[in-house]
């Protein structure tokens, strides 16, 4: 008998999991009190989870769910600094999928915090580090040159999500003031201005959900989903905020069309298949899903060896949700990695059934296979 922790509370994704354990696996997995030490496989807080504390147990595997230091490619910042970091070790060219970034960081950013309310020890002591604005600025007035118009540029926080505190301009001066005003860092990346648009005319984003198992290999869920803009593109407005962010909250709190054109502006891997097909005789197997493995691949291969659990004494795994965006000649784009996603509620059961499959059953062999079935991810 194995046992297993839920402190994830938060986490949709594994309170199904630690449901389907309970339903199905009652021969093999027992829930324990959270606060238990000797647990075989413990869904954590994300951060606040205890590794140094992890694989004590004489006689024990233990299994967790998050790779310690996975937030350098889920902080925006830190997966710029990653790549740059890359680049300088292995010069190349920037990878075409990722829009040419930046990272800025306010001058005066704890200043900006204490201002901002924000009161810890740690607040106070942010110091505002060298970072790219010079770089920024320089590529900016190049490109001007070189393309004969303006660069429009998206500023993104380090830690910001659902589309929050995200500002579009074509004035690099006008975003790294306003980034100076923040308390936190943030990367300026160029903005796509040629998405692939539905019918023509609204924008979405790809989310793809992503498996890391304790062996590092790699897994890819077979279904994903588009979040779809419910308002027309306006490439001319960039302070139309639901034209431009495709993020479900704002979409749903804001646009007076949410699930007009799609079900809570979401759009699935077959769905839109067949669209593509009909307006572009391609597939999402012919043209996109392969860009896509191909990125994830890259990213985290490139980080492994910082990461990787294979010499500790515990194992972690985790579920990544990669989010992409398509341009008009179907290039496919990074825009961001997080690293803790939800997951669609129609695709929740089975994500989660198909965790446990490819995740968990592999070191804790069940003694049944009861509630399995055809598994969704597959390793890329
Ligand atoms: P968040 O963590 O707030 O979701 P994202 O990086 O996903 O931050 O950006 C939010 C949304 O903004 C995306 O879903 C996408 O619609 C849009 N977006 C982000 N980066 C770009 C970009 N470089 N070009 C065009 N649109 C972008
Ligand atoms: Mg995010
Ligand atoms: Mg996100
Ligand atoms: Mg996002």
């Amino acid at each position: 008998m194995y046992g297993f922790v839920n402190r994830d509370i938060k986490s949709s994704v594994y309170k199904a999991v630690s449901k389907f354990l309970v339903e199905n696996c009652d021969e093999d997995w027992r829930k324990m009190p959270a606060n238990s030490a000797s647990f075989n496989l413990m869904f954590g807080e994300r951060n606040k989870l205890p590794f140094g504390r992890l694989g004590h147990e004489p006689g024990l595997f233990q299994l967790v769910n998050y790779y310690r230091g996975s937030d350098m490619i889920c902080r925006k910042t830190a997966m710029i600094r990653v790549f740059k970091e890359e680049l300088k070790r292995r010069p190349g060219m920037f990878p075409k999928w990722l829009p040419m970034s930046f990272i800025i960081c306010p001058k005066k950013i704890s200043e900006n915090a204490k201002q901002m309310g924000e009161a810890s020890v740690a607040a106070m002591r942010k110091v505002a580090r060298p970072d790219d604005r010079q770089e920024l600025v320089e590529t900016d007035a190049a490109l001007v040159q070189q393309e004969k118009k303006r660069i429009v540029w998206i500023a993104k926080s380090a830690a910001g999500a659902k589309g929050e505190g995200i500002k579009i301009s074509q004035d690099v001066d006008e975003l790294i003031a306003f980034i100076d005003t923040q308390a936190q860092g943030f990367i300026v990346q160029k903005y796509i201005l040629n998405p692939f648009l539905l019918d023509g005319d609204r924008k979405f984003d790809i989310r793809c959900w992503v498996l890391l198992d304790s062996n590092y290999n790699v897994y890819f869920f077979r279904e994903g989903v588009l979040r779809t803009a419910s308002e027309s593109y306006k490439p001319e407005n960039y302070n139309d905020v639901t034209s431009h962010l495709t993020n479900h909250c704002l979409q749903k709190e804001l646009s007076a069309n949410f699930g007009e054109y799609e079900t809570g502006n979401e759009l699935f891997f077959d769905e839109f298949n067949s669209y593509l097909k009909k307006k572009t005789r391609m597939t999402m197997d012919n043209t996109i899903i392969p860009q896509i493995k191909e990125i994830i691949k890259k990213v985290l291969l490139m980080i492994k060896d910082r990461i990787s659990t294979n010499m500790l004494g515990y194992g972690s795994f985790q579920l990544f949700g990669f989010d992409f965006l398509l341009d008009s000649q179907l290039q496919v784009h990074l825009i961001e990695i997080n690293g803790a996603p939800a997951c669609a509620q129609k695709l929740l059961p089975d994500l989660a059934r198909c965790i446990v499959q490819t995740a968990i059953d592999p070191i804790f062999k069940p003694k049944s296979a009861k509630g399995r079935g055809d598994n969704w991810f597959s390793k890329i």
